[in-house]
């Protein structure tokens, strides 16, 4: 027969919702006993292990709610093939200081250089200290923002991604915006200001926004508001692709290349 404890506590557990040490309960005992923790030691541990499972859960949705397009992290990001990033900057990024702040960062570079990578690196980090963020292409973006104004639901999304704590942008500027997706991106970014931060990445530099965002007045004011608070990074360097086609000797090995 079950121990009418055993029983009181497992649907205590279960009411205060601590599945975690609910579903080990009889391993926590055993394991309690073996070791002759004191009673501090042993409620400290089921206590921290509880909070460490919810902390874990909580991550892997946030993570899955980012719809982050690849599996990258900035661990997995080669440093040494990149020398013209500023390492320290990126350092830095991590602990995820501007995101208290609400300052955005700019990463600006051609194609290949890691720029997306890097991004959903610096959104990874932020999930784990526990800011929430959302990834998506600019296109598809200012492409909901526009299918919601259609149905008079503007207000609604603009809300719905002015609301994570990092909003990652991706491509900006691979394809000109029409004049109407130049505005509803700014729309966003004043919504934003000084309330969210921003990752934007862009194969342009911030001086062609005019024809990124199909209008030069409302690019002005895009950049007025993204530039007050921000961190630019500019990648230059060879793609990465093309790098590895020459280490593997699809194509020449260029003069200064590393090896
Ligand atoms: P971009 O967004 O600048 O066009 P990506 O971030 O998509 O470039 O990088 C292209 C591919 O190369 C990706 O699979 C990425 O993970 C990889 N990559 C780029 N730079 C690096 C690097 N320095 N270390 C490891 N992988 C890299
Ligand atoms: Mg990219």
């Amino acid at each position: 027969m079950t121990d009418p404890r055993m029983e009181r506590l497992e649907r205590h557990l279960l009411r205060l919702r601590l599945v975690s040490t609910k579903s080990r309960l009889d391993s926590l005992l055993e394991e309690g006993a073996r070791s002759e923790l004191s009673f501090l030691d042993f409620l400290d541990k089921v206590v921290s292990d509880e909070v460490n499972s919810k902390d874990a859960k909580r991550a892997q949705m946030r993570a899955q709610m980012a719809k982050f397009p690849l599996d990258r992290t900035l661990e997995s990001f080669d440093f040494s093939l990149q020398p013209s990033l500023d390492r320290r900057l990126i350092t830095e990024l991590e602990t995820g200081r501007y995101l208290a702040n609400a300052t955005n960062v700019l990463l600006l570079g051609p194609p290949g250089v890691g720029k997306t990578h890097l991004a959903i690196g610096l959104g990874r980090k932020a999930i784990q200290q526990g800011y929430s963020c959302r990834f998506i292409t600019a296109l598809d973006l200012v492409h909901q923002l526009a299918v919601a104004e259609q149905h008079g639901a503007l207000e609604t999304a603009l809300n719905h991604f002015g609301r994570h704590h990092l909003l990652i942008l991706d491509e900006l500027g691979y394809l000109p915006l029409a004049r109407a997706g130049g505005h509803l991106l700014f729309h966003l970014i004043r919504r934003r200001y000084e309330k969210g931060s921003l990752i934007i990445t862009s194969n342009q530099p911030v001086g062609s926004w005019g024809e990124v965002l199909g209008d030069p007045v409302v690019a002005t004011a895009v950049l007025d508001r993204l530039l007050h608070h921000s961190h630019v990074l500019t990648i230059k360097g060879e793609s990465y692709r093309l790098k590895e086609k020459r280490r593997a000797g699809v194509i020449p090995i260029r003069e200064g290349d590393a090896k």
